[in-house]
């Protein structure tokens, strides 16, 4: 079987039937993809193989010639047409997204990340990207401008599977490039429907999406005719797609785990900070990159900033995510769900106060692991020191900021951070020493289409996003005379 290389023009994909008619593998093939909240079937994915990687790799190739031709304005009013396409299906994105992730279609959820993915298209269109004069003088002239890599291999998680493939897309077709995408096996779904509307108006063979297993990632990202691989998922595999890229020197943008850290100062105001600070660290559940993952409090604020988050998270119902009134989901699998109750464990078991849930109900259908507030912990603790990826947040007291700065940037990950505080220069001279790609101050996990995103340690290479984005899935080329 191909992969999906051929354009929907006559298509309505503005239904769920449609889009899973358009993308489904036929009845006994494929993989069962079932619905984190009620273990229902969602769809069939289809599987494809190496064979496949090299077939779709040609395709690009070839569709990649004619579009690294066309001007950036031609692009970008194609980029314009994608997100239009996006739009006219949203509800049913949305919708098919919230039952194969799990999240919820509102709150910063399903609706958001769907939005989201148009919003990143229409930026990526409207970025201005002039070839740059470095020297005009009477020794000559030198002007830098940034052509096209070529095949892009592009390589997903699960945790917002539409947006994140958006972020790979989207400046890389800008920039005159070809797509070849490798969904996680948990989201392959949302994201071959996701290429499936987008296609309706792209030309032929420069977006194409091979559902499969980690294998298949590995046999895109080390593939000969991959130019360019971009990345998002944990580190160890960031770190074994680097070694696969040596051999052909590919390019990388690697964006990879983080335990982004909060640091709430002593001027802080606890009752008007909570709410947000609640949604820097849970939102999509706690299954974002950029997502607060432990909270250090100085001493004279602890209590309030307590039981500020634990009055917050009592209000927010958890849930199947198609019930409207629900903005928390379940874990998206299981195996995720093992190593937040492991965590949560281990922090009970050191003596931390579990202030707010901590315990799972056992013959809950779904992966629901209810929202989980931790105080009187150490920093050492695994809740503090992992990765947890889940609606749990660890809050550590601190006496001396110093201390505080030392702790959030003890760890060899480095994606987001944020500082709390009522004085902005005093927060923005905190913010100046901690480790992070960002910091944001008063707000967590603000991921904007214009701002430079991403890691630095072991949280990632490279950067997404804004005209450094663009430049990023781009060859630097000078001509000098
Ligand atoms: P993962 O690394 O397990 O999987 C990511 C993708 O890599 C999947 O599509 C998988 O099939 C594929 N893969 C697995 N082995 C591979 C190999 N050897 N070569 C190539 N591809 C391979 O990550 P995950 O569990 O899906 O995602 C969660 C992690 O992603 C978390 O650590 C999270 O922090 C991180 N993340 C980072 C960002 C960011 O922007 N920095 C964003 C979202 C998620």
């Amino acid at each position: 079987m191909t992969s999906q290389t051929t354009k929907n023009d006559a298509t309505d994909l503005s239904d769920v039937a449609a889009l899973l008619a358009a993308i489904e593998a036929p009845a006994g093939d494929g993989v069962e993809i079932l619905d984190p909240a009620t273990g229902e079937l969602v769809g069939r994915a289809p599987q494809r193989g190496v064979a496949d990687v090299d077939r779709a790799v040609a395709t690009a190739r070839e569709a990649q010639r004619a579009w690294a031709g066309t001007s950036h304005a031609e692009r970008s009013e194609v980029l314009n047409r994608a997100a239009e396409a996006i739009e006219a299906s949203a509800e049913a994105l949305a919708t098919l997204l919230s039952r194969e992730q799990g999240k919820p279609l509102n709150g910063p959820n399903a609706r958001f990340e769907v939005g989201a993915c148009a919003a990143w298209l229409r930026a990526n269109a409207a970025f201005e990207l002039e070839p740059e004069v470095l020297v005009d003088d009477e020794s000559g002239t030198a002007v830098l401008e940034y052509v096209p890599v070529g095949v892009v291999g592009a390589v997903g998680p699960w945790n917002w599977p539409m947006m994140i493939s958006v972020w790979q897309i989207a400046p890389s077709l800008r920039m005159g490039n070809a797509v070849v995408l490798k969904p996680s096996e948990y989201t392959p779904l949302s994201v071959s429907a996701l290429v499936a509307v987008m296609n309706q108006v792209l030309p032929e063979g420069l977006l194409q999406v091979l559902p499969g297993d980690g294998a298949l990632g590995a046999a895109l990202t080390a593939h000969d005719g991959v130019d360019k691989v971009m990345f998002t998922g944990s580190t160890a595999t960031g770190k074994a797609i680097m070694r696969s890229a040596a051999d052909s020197v590919k390019r990388l943008t690697l964006e990879l785990g983080g335990n982004d850290a909060g640091i709430v100062l002593p001027d802080a105001d606890p009752e008007a900070i909570a709410e947000d600070l609640f949604w820097g660290a849970f939102i999509n559940t706690g299954q974002t990159c950029a997502a607060m993952k432990r909270l250090y409090v100085h001493e004279s604020q602890y209590e309030q900033v307590c039981r500020a988050l634990v009055a917050v998270a009592e209000k927010m119902p958890m849930g199947v995510g198609l019930e409207e009134q629900n903005v928390l989901g379940p874990l998206q699998n299981r195996a995720q769900y093992d190593i937040v109750a492991d965590l949560v464990e281990k922090a009970r078991s050191a003596g931390a106060t579990i202030l707010l849930g901590g315990d799972p109900v056992a013959d809950r259908t779904g992966h629901f692991y209810p929202t989980t507030l931790v105080a009187d912990i150490d920093n050492d603790n695994p809740l503090v020191a992992e990765e947890q990826f889940g609606p749990v947040l660890p809050i550590v007291k601190y006496t001396e900021l110093d201390q505080a700065i030392a702790w959030a940037n003890g760890l060899d990950v480095g994606l987001g951070s944020s500082v709390w505080g009522s004085d902005i220069d005093r927060a923005r001279e905190v913010a100046s020493r901690i480790e992070a790609g960002t910091t944001w101050i008063n707000k967590h996990g603000a991921v904007d289409p214009r701002m430079p995103f991403g890691g630095i340690k072991e949280s990632g290479q490279g950067l997404e996003f804004g005209v450094e984005g663009l430049k990023s899935v781009a060859l630097p080329k000078v001509t000098s005379w």
